[in-house]
């Protein structure tokens, strides 16, 4: 894989987390729950931070779920986004309440409340993401195109950077998000040589978790190979701790991150004499919690096995009548085939 050079980009704090300049690429996601749902919020953010999401994003429809914000805030230890669209006052009162980062579309704010959002956001210090949506574009600029193409998704982009930095406000971080891969890849590559704000990818709206995970990965992959993105959100409709592994997945897959389960695991075919098909998912599900880097093999039998069992830390591989365990440093045990999940989790006991 070509080493990837990421693009150096301005630092910008988030509560406690840094984005931009050298920082890993962070993972955020979204609740979907009520955000007035205090209860079921801190819930849903608590699983998300156990999966591994570093900066967490809540809709803020209504006054009634920014008077939440300071609650769930206390609750958690990532860092709260707060998600508004159209009403200054919910903006506001969702600064006061200490969320760490704003996210709204400055086009969707007549000019003076916008002046008051961004005055309030600079003494308290917090960043604001502009986020462009090919779906909701300003219209000036759709007449302009024709159609919500890259160019006026970043056309779209820049008018707002520009109302922000007309503020002199320039804590920000830019997103712009379209529903299909080209688009989106497009566009950010052509932001990307016209600023120097962290980037937040993702294809919004990508789908199922399948057909979701797979647009995703080819979308992101592609613009963080090419050195492009600062943090990123995978959207799936699906539960979002789903997204915050897909999220891993793909940070891992690319070397950009690491934390937890590396796997490599055979399609199996005749030559198979244990079920790696049944095995696998049961092995990563058993080590879904480990955070520790560990790269884990589950092979169908000793014609490859031995060889990538060699590159990680622990593999278990078909042997016959038997299965293998082999940990690093080439140390083989045969053990029966009931046996495997239970020696797999000593060995991986011992590691961890
Ligand atoms: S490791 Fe063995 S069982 Fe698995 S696909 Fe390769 S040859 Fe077939």
């Amino acid at each position: 894989m070509k080493k990837i050079k990421r693009k150096k980009t301005k630092i910008i704090k988030i509560g406690n987390i840094e984005v931009g300049g050298n920082n890993p690429v962070a993972i955020q996601s979204m609740t979907n729950t009520p955000t007035k749902n205090i209860k079921k919020t801190i819930e849903q953010i608590k699983k998300l931070e156990k999966a591994g999401c570093e900066i967490i994003r809540v809709a803020v429809p209504d006054i009634a779920s920014s008077q939440v914000l300071r609650k769930i805030k206390k609750s958690i230890n990532i860092p709260l986004v707060a998600d508004i669209h159209f009403s200054a006052k919910i903006a506001i009162e969702s600064i006061n309440q200490g969320v760490d980062k704003l996210r709204i579309n400055p086009g969707n704010f007549p000019e003076k409340e916008l002046g008051q959002i961004i005055k309030l956001s600079k003494r308290k210090k917090i960043p604001i993401r502009v986020g462009v949506n090919a779906g909701s574009l300003d219209q000036k600029i759709l007449k302009k195109y024709g159609s919500p193409n890259a160019q006026a998704m970043v056309e779209s982009a820049m008018k707002s950077i520009k109302k922000m930095e007309n503020h002199n406000f320039k804590n920000l971080v830019i997103a712009l998000k379209a529903s299909d891969i080209n688009r989106t890849i497009d566009a950010y590559e052509i932001l990307s040589k016209k600023v120097d704000y962290p980037l937040h990818l993702g294809i919004t709206e990508a789908g199922t978790e399948f057909s979701g995970t797979i647009k995703s990965s080819i979308g992101l992959g592609y613009l963080l190979l090419n050195g492009i993105g600062d943090t990123i959100r995978i959207s799936l409709s699906a539960d979002p701790v789903k997204e915050v592994r897909v999220a891993w997945e793909i940070l891992k897959a690319l070397d950009l991150r690491n934390r937890g389960i590396k796997m490599v695991s055979c399609p199996t075919c005749a030559r198979a004499t244990i079920n790696v098909t049944k095995l696998a998912p049961q092995v990563e599900k058993m080590t879904e919690n480990i955070k520790k880097p560990l790269k884990i093999a589950v092979m169908g039998c000793i014609v490859n096995g031995p060889g990538e069992a060699g590159e990680v830390d622990l593999a278990v591989v078909g042997a016959g009548k038997k299965a293998m365990i082999i940990t690093k440093g080439d140390k083989k045990r045969l053990i029966e085939k009931k046996d495997i999940l239970k020696e797999f989790k000593k060995e991986i006991d011992k590691i961890k």
